[in-house]
């Protein structure tokens, strides 16, 4: 037989599959120690086959790595898949396995464990050993009481010499054990709740339906977790497993605890808040089928299950589902690929879901199930906009409205909570009008523009136009055209300042550098430490607080101006999952949206909790400015750490697609420029942006992965990214 490996050299150039023999027997995907060169390396079996093409003489497999193949035959299609995105093999192939399981860095945890030899009988025991050695007669008293005990406890706790000296009597027995390390959850009771109408549908139509992609799109509060539970036991019960996604930030103590009380040892959790040994332990429970659940953020896509029925993938428009990151993928198309191979049902849960998956929906390619109340018929909380303009008029020029302060006031005299939160992405900002509330747009892309306060300009992010900054509003003529942008901090000051009796808490990337601050000020908050927490994006989802009463957003445009097609949908989300944190218990809650263009659709829909109303108007606006689901808008970005090279290769790159594009009418426009980040960590970037017919998309980008692909040089370095959630 002839071995067809891929060896894994870290930032090598190969990403080649050479032929090996082999004197043992070898399966596909087994890790391998190969001679390579003149030297060893670690490498993985993805094919295997009779005869070689090779004309030189192939070299033997040195060593079989593992007890067993790390690579599913199913994932090593996959990873063929996602190669012809232009990607490496290896790289994908490496987000398969722990890292840590290369290089033979991880050993599985053993521990030494003693024994009371069951032979003897207490007082036979003792007898053998002399009255005056106290630790050697007390170690023997509490080990046969306990039968036995971890050895490295028993010699902390009265001395390693004394059970040295038993175990050479062969009165206590020494066996090294294989340990799990199973991270901790939450203990929950694992109490089961009547499923509700809705609910049981829900359950219904999924569980006897056809393979296929399902979407929830249930309100808040509809209970969309016990439908996931369901389903995810009735899978089970088939002899099937299941993957359940959720977004990083929502694998609570809560949530690790609701899936342990269902399914007990069978959940197997994988999250970056695992040491490396953690993470091996519960990814081997998975490929050896001891677990049968993988529960995870976005790479637990990966997890090694066979047979599997359902994968879930809630808060589906989340976008912390897309990789960013070398590799770039799309969980939703990874779990689309493992779906089909299986046979099995995808299912997508979302109060907002994003556009494009309920245009999917709306199609028929999905099958979509709705669910529009609360359990228990909680009503979902009163939305209140605050034009700001007229507070401007009224002569307030602070960050807060009146409606808000007098909120604020309302619930710290009740002794309730309030959360304020402020939108901030990234290092954009904008142009705005506090008088009128205009802000100026890019002319071709529909986009606003970006303020750039180092060179004074306005900038397209998507053409890369670039205008003059002004400081006169043209509209309506007032003189103070202000940076769109207000921090956290000064949030938070202004609070303490207005109210210096309210307990503040503040949660941003400073206040949450270190890894378990972002839980600490939750919990803090949870137990009524503070009145208000001030925050950003991390406060809006899934927490749960009884107490909060009162959403205060404090500018709801922020998210509305980036510099991004998906800026309304964005904004829509944000406020739905805001407003889904007041009034979760029996008090009422109330939000209010502070706004400078309370005229925006998206506000109007927001209110009334129609998200029906403002797809159908998005969509619209899609189409007619030909953003996704329209288009795929391709960006080829393009790195070298010789500012020269950057422009020069993306240049080049940029006549390749021009001359692609008098062939086809598919590609409808291109345009290279400078990326907004034009330097960063050391790397010029320039970026190529490519709108591709939807329709054609598919036939076309394999020539534009061809082409990147082949502007990859000893200098440039060429990244594709399809709809990138930033153009920075
Ligand atoms: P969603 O994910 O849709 O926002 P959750 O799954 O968090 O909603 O459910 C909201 C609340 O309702 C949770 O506290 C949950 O325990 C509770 N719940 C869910 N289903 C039921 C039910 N059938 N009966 C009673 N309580 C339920
Ligand atoms: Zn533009």
């Amino acid at each position: 037989m002839v071995y067809e490996v891929i060896v894994d050299i870290s930032n090598s150039e190969t990403d080649k599959v050479f032929d090996y023999l082999s004197p043992f027997p070898v399966e596909k995907g087994e890790r391998v120690l190969v001679p390579f060169g003149r030297r060893q390396v670690e490498g993985f079996v993805i094919g295997v086959k009779e005869k070689s093409d090779c004309r030189y003489d192939l070299k033997d497999i040195m060593v079989r790595l593992d007890d067993r193949p790390v690579i599913l035959p199913e994932m090593i299609e996959l990873a063929a898949h996602m190669r012809a995105t232009d990607l490496r093999l290896i790289d994908c192939l490496r987000l398969f396995v722990p890292s840590k399981l290369r290089g033979g860095r991880v050993k599985a945890l053993t521990r030494n464990f003693l024994y009371f030899d069951d032979s003897r009988t207490l007082e036979e025991a003792l007898g053998e050993v002399k009255p005056s050695a106290k630790a050697q007669r007390a170690i023997l008293t509490e080990l046969y009481d306990l039968r036995f005990a971890p050895e490295a406890r028993i010699s902390e706790k009265h001395s390693a010499s004394a059970v040295k000296a038993l175990v050479e009597k062969g009165l206590l027995i020494r066996k090294s054990t294989e340990l799990n390390r199973t991270p901790e959850g939450m203990i929950y009771d694992g109490k089961r709740v009547e499923l509700t109408d809705g609910q049981r549908e829900a359950v219904g139509k999924i569980a006897e339906g056809a393979p296929g992609t399902y979407l929830i799109h249930g309100v808040t509060g509809s209970g969309k977790t016990e439908i996931y539970l369901n389903l995810i036991e009735k899978t089970l019960a088939e002899g099937k497993t299941a993957i359940m996604l959720v977004p990083e930030i929502s694998l609570t103590p809560q949530m690790l605890g609701i899936f342990r009380a269902r399914f007990g040892d069978m959940v197997s959790v994988l999250h970056s808040g695992l040491s490396d040994g953690e993470r091996y332990d519960e990814w081997r429970r998975l490929l050896t089928g001891s677990a049968r659940v993988a529960l995870g953020a976005r790479s637990a896509v990966f997890a090694p299950l066979k047979g599997i029925g359902v994968i879930i993938i809630d808060e589906e428009h989340d976008s912390s589902y897309v990789s960013e990151n070398n590799p770039r993928y799309f969980t939703s198309e990874i779990a689309e690929f493992r779906r089909a191979y299986n046979g099995a049902k995808l299912v997508l849960g979302s109060a907002t879901p994003s556009i494009e998956t309920y245009y999917k929906a709306v199609k028929g390619e999905y099958t979509l199930i709705t669910l529009d109340k609360r359990i228990n018929r909680m009503k979902l909380p009163e939305l209140e906009t605050v034009d700001m303009r007229d507070e401007i008029r009224a002569g307030n020029t602070g960050i807060f409205s009146a409606r808000l302060l007098s909120g604020l006031e309302q619930t710290l005299k009740d002794g309730n909570q309030a959360m304020l939160f402020l939108n901030r992405r990234g290092y954009a900002s904008f142009l705005r009008c506090r008088s009128c509330g205009f802000v100026p747009k890019c002319p071709s892309c529909e986009v606003s523009l970006t303020y750039h306060k180092e060179d004074g300009s306005l900038r397209c992010h998507y053409c890369g136009a670039k205008y003059r900054a002004i400081d006169k509003c043209p509209v309506c003529g007032y003189e103070d055209l202000k940076e769109g942008k207000t921090g956290t901090e000064k949030i938070e000051s202004e609070i303490k300042r207005i109210f210096p009796e309210a307990r503040v808490l503040r949660m941003d990337n400073d206040t949450t550098r270190q890894r378990d601050s972002y839980k600490e000020i939750l919990t803090a908050f949870g137990a009524g430490e503070a009145d208000v927490l001030v925050g950003t994006q991390m406060i809006a989802k899934g927490h749960d607080f009884k107490n909060v009463t009162l959403v205060g957003i404090v500018d709801a445009d922020v998210a509305l101006y980036y510099s991004d097609y998906r800026s309304a949908e964005r904004t829509f989300q944000l406020i739905t999952q805001m407003a889904g944190r007041a009034g979760r218990e029996s008090k009422p809650g109330r939000v209010v949206m502070q706004t400078y263009s309370p005229n925006h659709y998206v506000y109007k829909f927001a209110k009334n909790y129609d998200y029906r109303g403002f797809f159908e108007k998005e969509i619209n606006t899609r189409e007619l400015t030909k953003y996704p689901p329209y288009s795929k808008i391709v960006r080829l970005l393009v790195l070298s750490d010789n500012a020269d090279s950057a422009r020069d290769a993306s240049r080049a790159l940029c006549a390749e697609v021009v001359s692609l594009k008098a062939k086809t009418p598919g590609i409808m426009r291109v345009q290279v420029m400078p990326a907004a980040l034009k330097k960063l960590r050391d790397y010029y970037r320039y970026q190529v942006v490519a709108w591709i017919d939807a329709e054609a998309a598919k036939e076309i980008m394999p020539y534009i992965y061809a082409k990147a692909n082949a502007a990859n040089s000893a200098k440039v370095t060429v990244f594709t990214e399809v709809n990138p959630q930033q153009m920075l």
